[in-house]
Order: structure tokens, then C-alpha cells, then sequence
């Protein structure tokens, strides 16, 4: 009998766009491209420049510091996933895109919209990582 990951994979891990990201993850770095044709940053990753559709890139690392668009909570989902969980779209500090990401750390009760978050990366297993957000506490 062979046991399940308590996760599931991204289905985007090999793709062109997406695969230095996943690989930016595992070496602990939060990662966008930056377009070597006309320099925009952006995230998500993505095959082709949003700007101008080229496709080569530069690879930056982000703070990993955000705030929250929105949220919701869920209580059904997956059986890989234990509910209930909240899940956030977190607008980037850096202002180049929003990512999803599982919030911990917090009650639905304490979220707010613009509260400071930051995503965190999940140590590597099974060969790559994942990310999820928790508030940000002023340091
Ligand atoms: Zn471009």
C-alpha cells in the first residue's frame, strides 16, 4: 500500500513559465521573472512577457511581503487538505501581481482587508516546496 503526500502538486511544476519558480522555492527564494526585453517584473510566472510576449527572462527574488486583497475560508475540500482552512489573494509588495496562498497563523476573525502578510516557504520534501502566507508582525 502506498501512502498519499498530505498535498497536492502542482500541476505547473515542468512547465516553461512556471518551472524556476518551483525551483526557486526548493533553495528557500520567492522568485518572479523580469522580461530581458523590456524589463517588466511580474508574477505569476508565465510562458511569455505580459508587456510584450517575449519569452526571455531574468529571474529576481521578492520580499515575500504582501497584504491581503481577500479571502476566503474553506470547509470543504480535497481529503488531502484538512478543513476548515483559510485561503488569501495577497496583492505583492513589490506591486508586480497577487498570489493564492493558504493562510496560517491567523483566525478568519483577525483578518483584515491590507492587513501585512508574508509568504513563507514550506521546507523542501519529495523534491520541492510550497508556500503559504502568515501575518506579518512588525519587526
Ligand atoms: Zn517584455
Amino acid at each position: 500500500m502506498t501512502s498519499k503526500p498530505n498535498y497536492l502538486k502542482p500541476t505547473n511544476l515542468e512547465s516553461p513559465g512556471a518551472r524556476k519558480f518551483w525551483e526557486g522555492l526548493r533553495t528557500g527564494k520567492f522568485l518572479a521573472p523580469r522580461c530581458e526585453d523590456c524589463g517588466e517584473l511580474f508574477f505569476p510566472p508565465r510562458a511569455y512577457c505580459p508587456e510584450c510576449l517575449k519569452d526571455s527572462f531574468a529571474w529576481e527574488e521578492l520580499s515575500g511581503k504582501g497584504f491581503l486583497y481577500s479571502w476566503t475560508e474553506l470547509f470543504f475540500s480535497l481529503p488531502e487538505f484538512d478543513t476548515p482552512f483559510l485561503l488569501g489573494l495577497v496583492d505583492l509588495a513589490e506591486g508586480v501581481g497577487r498570489i493564492t496562498a493558504k493562510i496560517s497563523g491567523e483566525t478568519a476573525g483577525g483578518l483584515y482587508i491590507g492587513m501585512p502578510l508574508i509568504i513563507r516557504i514550506s521546507n523542501p520534501r519529495d523534491g520541492m516546496a510550497l508556500y503559504y502566507a502568515e501575518p506579518l508582525c512588525s519587526e
